[in-house]
């Protein structure tokens, strides 16, 4: 059996243009692309993956590969584009089944049109797909709302044996947040809300860093606040707040001394344009590591000292900073960021890029569940463990 058996001559490509384009994501890395699928319909995937299984073929799934640190990079492999299973299966008053490959932006203008919402709307949203968003388990700008698996009440998965299967409950985590590697995700049901969560919000100005340190901890036990949001004095700037430290905080009540819903709304649509205008600024790098609160102060001391700007979310105690392209300050802060107990990966996948800092726990969960659903090791070679 041949894979233009199972796909019609305008859902397989092996010309060299396809190979070129499809070799790539978001990252740097550039793999090697053997061809291109594009599936229509689930069972397409399922004889795909028997195929892969018996014969040995290897695949990477994408939704639209903006991911920056290389979760879906070819890799001597066949890469599967999920762009044509963009279908809306089923609507409830709040709920959901898409097909994965369905933009985010094209589901939330259908629900604008319903007056429904989705709350998970990660600054690519323009752009990204709700597979790619499941698989790497995506928080959206409005990180009160969780990661996506919140959201989620059901997953069809097609599992690297070829196996059909619904998910859902503690399993669904066996797929969301694994980036491609047990599964390839056909269609989710995904929770949805009337109305969003109102918010008021007060905006704090600090002159240096131990004073705004003090106010997180107060912060942090109030069961009222939704979010701590971070900027540190290069990134207030750009928001025109002045040149110091600044946290923006969000609550659930009536606290903030911010309550009109406009004047709210600007302050969202400023945070989005920070990280356009940090990418201007050539700060290409968005990290975020997780850092234990206590011990967030040294990281910020050491990014201030080395000229790094700096956001982040302190409830989630997941920063941003922000590093030029090309810079070689990755081999200083990533051991540092270990040796302060933190985690390099906080938010945004592990890829190939990061994968050498995967902890012992997690590469040992990861390899039980590529036992598990993938053991023709067939899907995403190379992306979250070797
Ligand atoms: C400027 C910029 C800003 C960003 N901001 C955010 C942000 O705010 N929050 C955030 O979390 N991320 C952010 N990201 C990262 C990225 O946009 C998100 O991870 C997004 O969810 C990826 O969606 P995608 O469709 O592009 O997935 P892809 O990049 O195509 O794929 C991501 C992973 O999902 C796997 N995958 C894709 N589809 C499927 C499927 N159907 N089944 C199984 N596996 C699948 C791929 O193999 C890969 O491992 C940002 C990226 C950029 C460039």
């Amino acid at each position: 059996m041949k894979l233009q058996e199972i796909f019609s001559p305008k859902e397989y490509s092996h010309s060299d243009v396809d190979k070129m384009v499809y070799s790539r994501d978001a990252s740097e890395f550039e793999g090697e692309c053997q061809a291109v699928v594009w599936p229509t319909s689930k069972e397409q995937i399922i004889h795909m993956l028997k195929f892969g299984s018996s014969d040995g073929t290897h695949f990477s799934v994408r939704g639209a590969a903006s991911n920056t640190f290389g979760a879906c990079v070819a890799t001597r492999s066949v890469v599967v584009d999920m762009s044509r299973l963009h279908k809306v299966l089923e609507w409830g008053s709040d709920f959901v089944v898409v097909e994965s490959g369905i933009l985010l932006s094209d589901l939330l203008r259908s629900l604008e049109k319903k007056k429904l919402i989705f709350p998970i709307k990660p600054l690519e949203h323009p752009v990204c797909t709700i597979g790619g968003m499941l698989a790497m388990n995506c928080y959206g700008l409005d990180v009160y709302y969780g990661p996506i698996a919140q959201w989620v009440e059901e997953l069809e998965v097609i599992t690297g044996k070829g196996d059909r299967i619904l998910v859902s409950g503690a399993q669904i985590k066996d797929f969301i947040g694994m980036e491609g590697n047990t599964g390839i995700i056909y269609s989710a049901k995904l929770k949805l809300l009337q109305e969003p969560q109102e918010k008021t919000v007060s905006i704090f100005k600090f002159n240096t860093l131990s004073a705004m340190m003090d106010k997180v901890l107060i912060l942090d036990k109030n069961p009222q606040v939704l979010s701590i949001e971070y900027f540190d004095d290069y990134c207030s700037n750009f928001l025109q707040l002045g040149q110091a430290f600044h946290l923006l905080v969000e609550y659930k009540n009536d606290s903030g001394l911010i309550k009109n819903s406009e004047e709210i709304e600007k302050i969202d649509e400023m945070k989005e344009k920070l990280q356009h205008m940090l990418v201007n600024k050539k700060y290409t790098q968005k990290e975020d590591p997780k850092i234990p609160l206590e011990q967030i102060p040294k990281f910020l001391h050491w990014a201030q000292k080395n000229g790094v700007p700096c956001f982040g979310h302190m409830k989630l105690r997941i920063l941003h900073p922000c590093l030029r392209e090309g810079s070689k300050l990755h081999s200083e802060m990533y051991p540092f960021i270990q040796s302060l107990g933190g985690e390099i990966v906080g938010q945004y996948g592990t890829g190939m890029k990061r994968k050498r800092f995967v902890s012992l726990d997690k590469k040992i969960k990861y390899k039980n569940l590529k036992e598990k659903y993938d053991p023709s090791k067939i899907l995403n070679r190379g992306v979250l463990f070797d």
